[in-house]
């Protein structure tokens, strides 16, 4: 496909003096094509001989005017057989070439009289661009051009993805000498590098000097598809560097020393606050459960810090698990911390873990960013006092005032809600000894397997994959706006049941503003609609406390309706709730639905969820939209969702707006190259242990600074 707004090396946008060619680097503008550089990431020289082109152009040949075909890129060369400048419909410079096979008008919007001369009647040149079926016959828009005659090149003229303010040559001519100075000395251990794979792997140097600069027998379809073997040099390299990341920040945790969290023995009848707990819980733990436990509690047993990921469906019983981990340190002696991303969520924790903990004499602290001074220094008192076993909190948990007397486990709730560098203050918490604290991540959206083998091979995961017995599954209905009346006599229906009923507005991130109106129209509407029953509104510019009145009149049953714009208290907990209507569900991300249904079906009336969806001005939704909502109405599993949201976003983009921070792969594709990513995960253990010094290398050459991030 070739895209008309990357500047092809035509004069299009270049100053007079560039009539033709590119302006070199080192002249007057230097500094803003720099600039552009570095605005791309391209600082060092590896950057830059890693930066491949977007697709390529055959200037190799001259293409016969009678041979080409329209939407083709081509070069011709011809004599000019007619110039003038047209103002209609507005001023511009059209010339007619004649190749003697056919003819095309070439039309140019922004010309110089440089140009002119060089296009003059009866002058032969050679010109470049793609060729279009046009009004009166076939033209070029500003195709490059320059004189007839010359040598052709030799090889495909690569064109780069760009920024404005960065000329195609110019970053052509920028790409090639980083390359040439490039270090591309082998890294990959000469007897190992190719076994397993189908095919033998090319050098580096050659693999990248042949994508730059591709000899034009090759074929592009291969370049396309990133099947050929320089490709495949390229993405092995690359998952090799994944691998060898993530093992080498795994080994470096390894070295790493957390306390041990054996329990205290315990004499005659008094029992542990773990098996307390356990034992005064109004319900049995599930079989994944007591499973999920157990590999916490094997994990706290060690003196190597705990990674682990506890994943599970919304409404799987993740908390408890948490609070029973959390209860194993305290009998140890030790403080834990819990944080949570809002603070509706954190305090729902809080809330929960003091009704389970209190009773059995355990204090537990309270830190967030709105609460008063004298409660703050309060709080911190018993931090630092070792007073408080356990600390709920927001982001205020990782602040600097707050200092912890023994902090040994940090259990983070909806963990990609927080940054890399929120995880890394957490765990520097810590300060026995150079000791670490354990660490429990928690997710209600799963990985995908092939991404948990990748991009999180430094971290165990756990997986709760069984709901607590008597749910009943929620029945979800995509319903077209139009059917609005439809939706409220179901509201009624359930509030003459005694239940209660979500109601989420659009999100529209771009306006909080509309969000609010929206938001209000539906509450006033259904208030009306609704003659007897309380509705409540949340939404996210409310004071908190305000916001916090609203949820707890909602949660003792007071309002019958809730409508809010709140996406983001993802996590509260009402089971008496057993509807859930989302308005323009199209706009909303799939495990973001996934989570807002999960509020609902979560005691045992049967549950539903309603999909109200909008087409707006469009004839119909958007085919991302309508399969989204397709997989929302055709299962509940969170981990087919979570699949299914992978293939419709692809995982750069899955990733991107779970972790920020971590390198993302740019040439390899987990769904196809599964032959590479299995050769590069058995050969970086063997590289880290027997070639250190080319593993480091590889390392570096790839990640460049970012290997920290993948600490955390
Ligand atoms: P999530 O995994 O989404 O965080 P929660 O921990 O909030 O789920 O649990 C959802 C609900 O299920 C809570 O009300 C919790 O008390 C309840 N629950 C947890 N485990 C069990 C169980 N084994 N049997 C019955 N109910 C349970
Ligand atoms: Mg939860």
């Amino acid at each position: 496909m070739a895209s008309r707004s990357d500047p092809l090396g035509s004069p299009r946008k270049a100053p007079p003096a560039a009539a033709g060619a590119g302006s070199a680097p080192g002249s007057a503008s230097k500094s803003q094509p720099q600039k552009a550089l570095e605005k791309l990431g391209l600082r060092r020289d590896i950057d830059l001989a890693l930066h491949l082109p977007l697709r390529y152009e055959d200037e190799t040949r001259i293409t016969r005017l009678a041979d080409a075909r329209d939407g083709d890129m081509v070069q011709i060369e011809g004599q000019v057989t007619h110039s003038e400048v047209t103002f209609r419909p507005r001023r511009q410079l059209r010339v007619t070439l004649d190749d003697g096979s056919d003819t095309c008008v070439l039309r140019f919007i922004n010309f110089y009289p440089s140009h002119q001369k060089t296009l003059s009647v009866g002058a032969r040149v050679r010109v470049r661009g793609e060729l279009r079926g046009g009004f009166v016959g076939r033209e070029m828009v500003h195709p490059a051009f320059r004189a007839a005659g010359g040598e052709l090149a030799t090889a495909l003229t690569p064109v780069y993805p760009t920024v404005a303010g960065l000329p195609q040559a110019y970053l052509r001519k920028a790409v090639l000498s980083g390359l040439a100075r490039a270090d591309l000395t082998e890294t990959l251990p000469e007897k190992i590098s190719s076994k397993n794979l189908p095919q033998p792997l090319s050098s580096m140097r050659e693999a990248l000097s042949f994508l730059h600069q591709p000899t034009p027998d090759v074929l592009l379809a291969t370049l396309e598809d990133r099947s050929h073997p320089a490709w495949q040099r390229l993405k092995a390299e690359e998952l090799l560097a994944q691998q060898l990341s993530q093992l080498q920040a795994r080994r470096v945790r390894a070295a790493m020393r957390a306390p041990a969290l054996a329990a205290p023995l315990m004499r005659g009848t008094q029992c542990t606050l773990h098996d307390q707990l356990l034992e005064r819980l109004p319900f049995r733990l599930t079989a994944a459960q007591q499973r999920v436990g157990a590999e916490i509690d094997a994990d706290l047993k060690k003196n190597l810090p705990m990674h682990r990921l506890l994943q599970g469906d919304v409404g799987s019983g993740k908390t408890v698990v948490a609070a029973l981990a959390a209860a194993r340190c305290m009998d140890a002696g030790w403080q834990c911390a819990l944080m949570a991303p809002t603070e509706i969520l954190a305090e729902q924790h809080f809330r929960k873990l003091i009704g389970w903990l209190e009773p059995l004499g355990i204090q537990t602290a309270w830190l967030t960013g709105s609460q008063k001074a004298k409660e703050r220094r309060e709080a911190l008192a018993m931090i630092e006092s070792g007073a408080a076993g356990l600390v709920v909190g927001t982001h205020a948990v990782i602040q600097d005032k707050v200092i912890f007397k023994n902090l040994a486990l940090a259990i983070i709730d909806e963990q990609h809600r927080f940054g890399v560098a929120q995880r890394l203050a957490l765990r520097s918490k810590m300060t026995q000894g150079g000791e670490e604290p354990h660490l429990l991540m928690m997710t209600a959206t799963p990985i995908p397997r092939t991404l948990a083998m990748s991009y999180y091979a430094d971290l165990d995961v756990s997986t709760i994959d069984e709901l607590p017995p008597g749910r009943t599954p929620i029945v979800t209905k995509v319903v077209a706006e139009a059917r609005r009346d439809e939706v409220v006599e179901r509201i009624r229906g359930q509030i003459a049941q005694g239940r209660q009923v979500y109601w989420v507005c659009p999100l529209i991130e771009e306006s909080e503003a509309i969000d609010l109106t929206n938001a209000t129209q539906t509450h006033e509407a259904l208030t009306a609609a609704l003659p007897g029953t309380q509705v409540g509104l949340l939404h996210s510019r409310m004071p908190t406390a305000e916001k916090k009145a609203v949820m707890s009149l909602f949660t003792s049953g007071q309002l019958g309706v809730l409508v809010s714009t709140t996406v983001i208290e993802v996590g509260v907990d009402v089971s008496n709730a057993s509807l859930m209507v989302i308005e323009h569900a199209e706009r909303f991300g799939l495990s973001q639905l996934h989570q807002l249904r999960g509020r609902v079906g979560r005691g045992a009336a049967a549950s539903a969820c309603v999909l109200l969806y909008s087409t707006g001005e469009a004839p119909r939704l958007g085919e991302t939209a309508r399969a989204r909502l397709k997989a929302m109405a055709e299962t509940q599993d969170g981990f087919e969702i979570a699949r299914r949201d992978l293939e419709i976003r692809g995982p750069g983009e899955f990733l991107g707006a779970r972790q920020s921070g971590a390198p993302l792969l740019r040439f390899a594709d987990l769904a196809t190259d599964t032959a590479l990513l299995a050769w590069a995960r058995s050969l970086a253990p063997v590289m880290l242990d027997k070639h250190a010094e080319l593993a480091h290398r590889h390392i570096l050459r790839w990640l460049g600074g970012k290997a920290e991030f993948l600490k955390a």
